[in-house]
Parts: structure tokens; C-alpha cells; sequence
């Protein structure tokens, strides 16, 4: 069944869609599995997209219906998610205010200056350097930076980090499953195994709403990037439902309906391991695929491992989801060195 949620929730078009989906035939031919990629990294034409774009589309229609002028957002310093809402506020004639925590200690004297930040001052958000470690809790810098916006007489719109603990966080990617079954169709193929990197939860949270919603089953296999699989799980697990109430779905997300696989994290949150390190150089050399160290090497790497052990079993059709971060890589130039 079709969630039809373009129908029934506002959405701003931010993105050219569907996104395309392609055959990685050096990768598959390497690994003996078939596999595909959809990429949601190179789907908008605003700074470079990514997941959030897909994300955004839904709450962008909310704060423009509430007459919000200033998006106030958290994330990284070299997050990737307030470069997209630095990017949908330039488009859509909105102000953008940003908290840039340190989630992460990476040693690179222009971490703070390159890649994600430098793209977001470009399109004129306000960079707030405060705060540190990766939550999903709600941060204090965050409330901070809302009252801020309201004591100078503007009207923020809150968009938490990663654009997930949101209402309306997950129906972008239950949304993206209606659109891959239409691809599917076209193209003739079904793809039994699905993997995606997972970290504040609403991109694998509105998959596991829209893949319950289709009549076929598959495997949809979320990356811990969070380097904490337990509050990764929660993330999803109270997104996912909170998700299939909105759109009505006709069923309850059971707690195995929700598979995150804690074993590609590496060592903490933002830090690449050698696996990583691998799996970015593969994707690079074999298909000219660019990820990144904080979320799509890490998935790449999981996905590399489960098909070379066969946890992924030859003859299984994968689609390695590609949700963006490619802009954060000169940051970590020292990790290639
Ligand atoms: N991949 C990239 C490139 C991201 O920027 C993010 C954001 O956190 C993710 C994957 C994980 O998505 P989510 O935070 O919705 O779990």
C-alpha cells in the first residue's frame, strides 16, 4: 500500500526526485553480492543535499504555514544537517541560526573552518560555537539559541538535531519508500536487503513505517554511526512509532521490526576506525562514490563486511541508501594522510 502522504501533510519541494538509484557493478563484482545504490547524496540542488533535505521538505512546509522567519537548529560542528538547514532557510528567504557543538574530538586545525561550517556561513546562518557530546536529548545550547532569536523580536522555528525528534520527522523516509517501490517497478528488481547508516534515528524510523506499509518483507539494516546502539535503538524506536500514528498505519512496529547493528561505529562518534578508513577508499576507487568517516563509511564498511562473511548471502539484492556527508571529508583530510 501507498502512503499517499503527499496528499495529506504540506511539503516545499526542495529536491529533484526521485532520487536515482544504480547498479554498483565494480563493488558487486568485488564483493559477489548485487549491489545498488540510492542516492539521496546527490537528489537537491541545494549545497550538496543529503538526508535532511528529504527531511526538511515536511517541517519547511510547517514553518512557513506557522510564519516562522528564523530556523534554529543544533548539530556538530561539522554537521551536515545544519548545513542543509542553512541551506533550505537561504532558498526559502528564511534567517538561520545554528548551535555547532564539539560531538566530537577530531585533531584538524581547520575543522572548525572547512567543509560543513564554511558551506553554512556561505548561505549565511549564524554559527554559535558552544556546547559538546553527541545526544539526543534535547541541549540546552539549543533553548538558548530559540530564546535568543525571540528576544530580538523573530519568530524561530525549532528544528532539533537531525531533524528527528520532530512530529513530522519521519515522513521523508517513510515518503522515500513509497518512492523506491515506484522504482522498483519500473526497473523490474526488488531489493531484499536495504542498509543505511543510523545515528539520531528519523531517516531508518520513517523506513521502518513505510517498508511495514508495502506488502513485501525485507531486511532493512541500520549502521550505529552514534557509537551507542542503545540510544540509537530508542531514537528510532519512539520516532518509528510516533511516525506510523501520524500516517495511520495500519499495524504496530514490533521491537524486531528495528535492526541496528552496533559492530561499524567504531571508536566513538565522528572518529572513523580503520574498517572505515577501508571502506571510504573502496567506494572512492571502485565507483568514484564519495563517503564520508562520520556516517556513509561506516555503513559502507558494514555493508562490505556482512557481504564478504556471507551474513549477507550471495544472490541477495542490495541497496546501499546514500544519505549525503561527502562535504565534511576535507575536514578529516589527516585520516587519508
Ligand atoms: N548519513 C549522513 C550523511 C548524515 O548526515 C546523517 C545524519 O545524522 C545520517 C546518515 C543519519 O541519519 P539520522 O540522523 O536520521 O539517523
Amino acid at each position: 500500500m501507498s502512503l499517499d502522504l503527499e496528499s495529506r501533510f504540506p511539503r516545499v519541494k526542495l529536491g529533484f526526485w526521485p532520487s536515482p538509484i544504480h547498479r554498483l557493478a565494480r563493488l558487486s563484482q568485488d564483493l559477489g553480492v548485487e549491489v545498488w545504490a540510492k542516492r539521496d547524496d546527490v537528489s537537491s540542488g541545494l549545497a550538496f543535499g543529503g538526508n535532511k533535505v528529504r527531511k526538511l521538505e515536511w517541517l519547511a512546509a510547517d514553518a512557513l504555514a506557522q510564519g516562522c522567519d528564523t530556523l534554529v537548529s543544533i548539530g556538530n560542528i561539522q554537521s551536515n544537517h545544519t548545513r542543509q538547514v542553512a541551506a533550505v532557510a537561504a532558498a526559502l528567504g528564511l534567517k538561520c541560526r545554528l548551535v555547532q557543538e564539539e560531538w566530537t574530538r577530531w585533531e584538524d586545525p581547520v575543522y572548525d573552518k572547512v567543509g560543513n561550517i564554511l558551506l553554512s556561513r556561505l548561505m549565511g546562518a549564524q554559527t554559535v560555537l558552544e556546547g559538546e557530546g553527541y545526544s539526543t536529548a534535547v541541549k540546552e545550547t539549543w533553548e538558548r539559541a530559540l530564546e535568543q532569536v525571540r528576544r530580538e523580536g523573530g519568530k524561530p522555528y525549532a528544528i532539533p538535531a537531525g531533524a528527528s525528534d520532530h512530529p513530522l520527522g519521519g515522513l521523508g523516509y517513510a515518503h522515500f519508500c513509497d518512492e523506491l517501490a515506484r522504482q522498483e517497478e519500473e526497473q523490474g528488481i526488488f531489493f531484499d536487503t536495504v542498509v543505511m547508516a543510523t545515528c539520531t534515528g528519523s531517516t531508518q524510523a520513517g523506513m521502518v513505517v513505510g517498508f511495514a506499509a508495502q506488502d513485501r518483507e525485507r531486511r532493512l539494516i541500520g549502521i550505529d554511526t552514534a557509537a551507542d546502539a542503545a540510544m540509537t535503538r530508542a531514537a528510532v524506536t519512539k520516532i518509528a512509532r510516533a511516525t506510523a500514528e501520524l500516517v495511520g498505519l495500519p499495524r504496530m512496529i514490533s521491537d524486531n521490526a528495528i535492526e541496528i547493528d552496533p559492530r561499524f561505529a567504531g571508536p566513538d562518534y565522528g572518529l572513523p576506525d580503520e574498517p572505515t578508513i577501508a571502506a571510504i577508499r573502496m567506494a572512492a576507487s571502485l565507483e568514484a562514490m564519495l563517503t564520508d568517516p562520520v556516517y556513509e563509511g561506516k555503513s559502507m564498511a558494514g555493508l562490505i563486511a556482512m557481504a564478504r562473511n556471507g551474513e549477507i548471502p550471495a544472490g541477495s539484492k542490495v541497496l546501499y541508501v546514500h544519505l549525503g556527508g561527502a562535504p565534511a571529508l576535507n575536514a578529516y583530510h589527516n585520516a587519508f594522510a
